[in-house]
């Protein structure tokens, strides 16, 4: 095989986006072009002619490196000492499918919002690192979610780009005779026929339907098209192919699953297309399947926010059901009930989640706070499901650290912990050899990801007066004034109102002193995108933009449009601070601010999803003390008086109380102890291990997992 085709095979296996050694391959051939196809190396590839390549491989000496990249992807394929082979064994006969509406595995392949996509995308690189079995199940939409574009006065605009399926590392699924797989999936109104991509994540497989296939409806071909675009029915024509088609795919590939997760409720309906199969296959009743197909079924909900839980009018799920309410064997009424909180009530819609609680012998919550929320929020189902009955499972989130850890630290870690650490990283004791690091050392080690931030800010800043209006001077001065120096405060995420963005805006006074103290300035990078039919979320977007404009903060408080997981890495491990001030109980977990910690980055939170497990008065900083209150209102003023005390009073303070060498030492002790404490829990590795011991084993094993 010449370096070209080895190149190639590393570009069509998404375990690059985690091998640094990978990444600088690619970007030390042509950092200008690397940048230009957002990293991307499949189109990379195809826009440098062979000669091109052939000296620049020569002039690089790149020819060694490449080789060993090569080799180190194949021996990380073919590795068969894991602790997935010692203790997940029968999900190698039988993997888990993970069926998930989104999966954010790199900016290059953009199906995914947030951070649920983002958490399938690092569940699927954990599992593979760890070698479980996993295949995952979604969809293909060519043109993703949106690109975000900020009119002149803030007001956000969307736009979406068909990719180019030809630059994406995916294949289709084929037959031998050369033409793509199909699968089908029935409703009353049309018949949906969906090709299936696939994509090497690592050792593991990602599918991918794609409906937009020539025999279908104009409709029906545009249905995969965007995330969470269209309709209420476009929503479960999209829900139907996931689930149903999502586990046709599967066994048309003879892949035969051992366990079915369901990442949010969205692909509920593959628990009806199991059941159906099992009903074929044993020639028996739904009633009498319905605890055999339970047992196959994890089921994870990731939100106490209403409208985060997909509802269906009976209308609808008859028109596009009914085949396969028929084929169940099962009377309008008593499907309906599979969906309904009170079964008895003809009104109701019809629930994802509910469907998903009721069918699934294990559901989980992500992070013991939200499994008190859920407990609560779907209280009335527990008398119909004995098995939910006591406190509901958790499984809190973490991250997959080698996507998120800069490389610095990565050379940091390796040297204080030893070759092998990312292999321990779940071992308490690991990450004791911190200890011995000095804080200079430590310290400095941080300043080259933040210089890096400001000047990816300062890119991006240029790259849109490119394209403003001439004598744009707002722009011109927030390319000036970002300062290194400055603590640095990052908020970045999706535009929800629980998440809060206006607290830390709410006294532009005291905002005022706060950023342009002399001695101790602070500075503030916004960032992320509201969901194009939340107005209130424009709104509050808005309002952050206009601050931004703000003569005093001009320059100090920056807004980064268009956030992605690119965006997300350069600000996790850039800033100094990250503030999280959603609405208790409104956050699942969160996981941005764990991708702070490894990157030694101090939270400041407020006690809601994963930190009131985390915060131990040492790692970090808290926002109120986990006050409640039904008046929103009054929820918020508490938290505001706190947020800006506790910058006031404890953080500013802290961050610039500098020994004699200009170190913080009081800072970095508060960095050091919160990795000790909090890097061995908070991440992807420890929550794959968790789902395959509490949750994948027992449900292939048909051992009934204990409630607790
Ligand atoms: C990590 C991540 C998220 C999740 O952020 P939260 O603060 O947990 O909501 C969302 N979007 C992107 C791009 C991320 O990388």
């Amino acid at each position: 095989m010449n370096f070209q085709q080895k190149l190639k095979e590393l570009s069509r296996n998404l375990y690059w986006t985690w091998q640094p050694e990978m990444i600088d391959l690619f970007r030390d051939i042509d950092p200008v072009l690397w940048r230009e196809v957002n990293h991307n190396p499949v189109e990379f590839l195809s826009r440098i002619s062979s000669e091109e390549l052939e000296r620049k491989a020569d002039d690089l000496a790149l020819n060694a490196r490449i080789n060993h990249a090569f080799h180190h992807l194949k021996n990380y394929l073919q590795e068969d000492i894991n602790w997935g082979r010692l203790n997940a064994a029968p999900l190698h006969a039988h993997p888990v499918a993970y069926f998930s509406a989104e999966f954010g595995i790199h900016e290059s392949l953009p199906l995914y919002s947030g951070g649920l996509g983002v958490l399938a995308g690092d569940h699927l690189k954990s599992a593979s690192d760890l070698g479980v079995p996993i295949v995952g199940v979604g969809l293909f939409y060519a043109q993703g979610y949106f690109n975000q574009k900020l009119t002149e006065n803030g007001w956000q605009e969307e736009n979406y780009f068909a990719a180019d399926v030809n630059k994406l590392p995916m294949e289709k699924a084929g037959q031998d005779d050369g033409n793509p797989l199909e699968i089908r999936v029935d409703t009353l109104s049309s018949k949906i026929t969906a090709h299936i991509w696939s994509a090497n994540v690592g050792r593991n497989k990602l599918l991918l339907l794609d409906s937009d296939v020539a025999s279908n409806s104009e409709q029906d071909r545009s249905l995969t098209s965007t995330l969470y675009g269209g309709d209420a029915r476009t929503r479960i024509r999209q829900e139907l192919l996931l689930g149903v088609g999502g586990l046709r795919a599967l066994w048309k590939l003879g892949i035969e699953p051992g366990v079915l997760h369901l990442n949010e409720g969205h692909s509920a309906f593959a628990i009806l297309e199991y059941a159906r199969n099992l009903m074929e296959k044993e020639a028996r009743s739904f009633d009498e399947i319905r605890e055999k197909t339970a047992q196959k079924i994890v089921f994870t909900p990731h939100t106490p926010v209403e409208s985060g839980h997909d509802r269906f009018e009976p209308q609808l799920i008859e028109e596009t059901l009914e085949p396969m309410r028929h084929s169940l064997g099962l009377h309008p009424s008593k499907f309906l009930a599979l969906g309904r909180l009170e079964p008895e009530n003809n009104q109701e819609h019809f629930c994802m989640t509910v469907l998903g609680i009721k069918l699934s012998h294990y559901t989980n919550a992500v992070s013991s706070l939200h499994a008190r929320t859920t407990q609560k929020m779907w209280e009335k189902l527990w008398p119909q499901t004995p098995q939910h009955q006591g406190f509901l499972n958790h499984i809190t989130n973490g991250i997959h650290i080698a996507s998120w850890l800069a490389v610095p630290l990565d050379s940091l870690y390796t040297r204080y912990l030893g070759q092998d650490w990312e292999k321990k990283l779940c071992v308490p004791d690991t990450w004791k050899g911190l200890e011995k690091m000095e804080n200079d050392e430590f310290w400095e080690h941080l300043q080259a990801p933040k210089t890096q931030l400001i000047k990816f800010i300062h890119r991006r800043v240029c790259r849109k007066c490119g394209t403003a209006r001439r004598g744009n001077l707002l722009m011109e001065h927030e390319k000036i004034l970002l300062n290194p120096h400055t603590l640095t405060i990052g908020f970045s995420r999706r535009f929800s109102e629980y998440k809060r963005a206006f607290l830390i805006l709410s006294d532009l006074e005291r905002l005022d002193k706060i950023i342009n103290n002399k001695e101790k300035p602070v500075q503030i990078i916004f960032s992320g995108k509201a969901h194009p039919a939340n107005k209130q979320g424009k709104e509050l977007l808005q309002q952050v933009i206009k601050v931004s404009k703000d003569p005093r903060f001009i320059g100090k408080i920056v807004f980064i449009e268009d956030y992605d997981i690119n965006v997300a890495r350069h600000l996790v491990q850039g800033v100094d601070l990250w503030l999280n001030t959603p609405r208790r109980p409104m956050e699942a977990c969160g996981t941005s601010g764990q991708k702070i910690v490894l990157n030694g980055g101090l939270n400041l939170s407020t006690f809601d999803g994963w930190w009131p497990e985390a915060y131990d008065g040492r790692n970090g900083f808290g926002i109120g003390n986990g006050y409640e209150n039904a008046d929103p209102n009054k929820q918020d003023e508490t938290d505001r008086k706190s947020l800006y005390e506790t910058l006031e009073n404890t953080v500013i303070p802290m961050f610039y109380d500098r020994n004699g060498e200009g170190t913080p030492d009081e800072w970095i002790t508060y960095q050091k102890h919160a990795i000790r404490t909090l890097a061995w829990r908070f991440n992807a590795s420890r929550m794959v291990k968790d789902y395959t011991r509490n949750a994948y084993l027992p449900a292939i094993g048909g051992k009934t997992s204990s409630y607790q």
